[in-house]
C-alpha cells in the first residue's frame, strides 16, 4: 500500500515559520515533491524562479486560470498564487507525499477537490504580538506589506478549525518534531480509490 502518493498541506500566517519547517525537515520525511506555486508577486531577496516561486504577471496568471491549469488559486495580499495541477498528479502517481504551503482559502479548494488524499497542518506562532514581532525582524517586506500580513493573520486564524493538526512554533526543535511526524501520518493517508483498487488486489492475490 505505500506506493501511492497523499497530499500534506501546510498553512498558517507569513512568518510563522512554514518554509523553515519544510526545509528543516527535509532529511526526515523521505522522498517528497514540493509543489511550487504560482505567484505574481514580486520576488523577495533571495528568492529564485523555479524554485521559490513561478513568478508571472497578472496577464499570464489569468490566461492559466482560463486553460484550467490550477489546481486551486486565491488572492492573498493583493497577489494571486495558485496550485499547478500537472505536476501534483505526475508527483502523486509516482507514489510522492506531496507538499503544498497554500493559504486557507487553497485549502478549502483542496479538500474540496482531494479531500481524500490530504492531511493539513495549521503552523502559527504563540501569539499574534510574537508574528508581529517575527515579521519586522524578518526585514524582507516594508511596513505596508508587514501590516497587509498581520490584517490578513487575523483573518486566517479563524480557519484553523478546518485543519487536521495545529503547531504553534514556540520552541523550533519541538515544532519540528512534531512536524516530522505529521508528514510521516500524511504519506500514510490512503484515497478512496486507491483503497478500492487495493482491495481488489488483495482478493485476487
Ligand atoms: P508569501 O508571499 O509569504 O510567500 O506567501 C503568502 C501566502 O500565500 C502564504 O500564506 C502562502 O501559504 C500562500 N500561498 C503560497 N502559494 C500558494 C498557492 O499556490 N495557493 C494558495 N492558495 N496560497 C498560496
Amino acid at each position: 500500500m505505500h506506493d501511492f502518493g497523499a497530499i500534506l498541506i501546510v498553512s498558517g500566517p507569513s512568518g510563522a515559520g512554514k518554509s523553515s519547517l519544510i526545509k528543516a525537515a527535509k532529511e526526515q520525511i523521505g522522498d517528497f515533491y514540493f509543489s511550487i506555486s504560482t505567484t505574481t508577486r514580486a520576488p523577495r531577496k533571495g528568492e529564485r524562479d523555479g524554485i521559490d516561486y513561478f513568478f508571472v504577471d497578472k496577464k499570464t496568471f489569468e490566461r492559466d486560470i482560463k486553460a484550467g491549469d490550477f489546481l486551486e488559486y486565491a488572492q492573498v495580499h493583493g497577489n494571486y498564487y495558485g496550485t499547478s495541477l500537472k505536476p501534483v498528479k505526475k508527483a502523486l502517481k509516482a507514489g510522492k507525499l506531496v507538499i503544498f504551503d497554500i493559504d486557507v482559502q487553497g485549502h478549502a479548494i483542496a479538500r474540496e477537490r482531494m479531500g481524500d488524499l490530504i492531511t493539513s497542518v495549521f503552523v502559527t506562532t504563540p501569539s499574534l504580538s510574537e508574528l508581529e514581532r517575527r515579521l519586522k525582524s524578518r526585514g524582507t517586506d516594508d511596513g505596508e506589506i508587514v501590516r497587509k500580513r498581520i490584517q490578513n493573520a487575523l483573518v486566517e486564524i479563524e480557519y484553523m478549525t478546518a485543519y487536521d493538526f495545529l503547531i504553534i512554533n514556540d520552541d523550533f526543535e519541538k515544532a519540528l518534531d512534531s512536524f516530522i511526524a505529521v508528514a510521516k501520518a500524511a504519506r500514510l493517508k490512503k484515497g478512496r480509490k486507491q483503497t478500492l483498487s487495493f482491495i481488489n488486489r488483495w482478493r485476487e492475490s
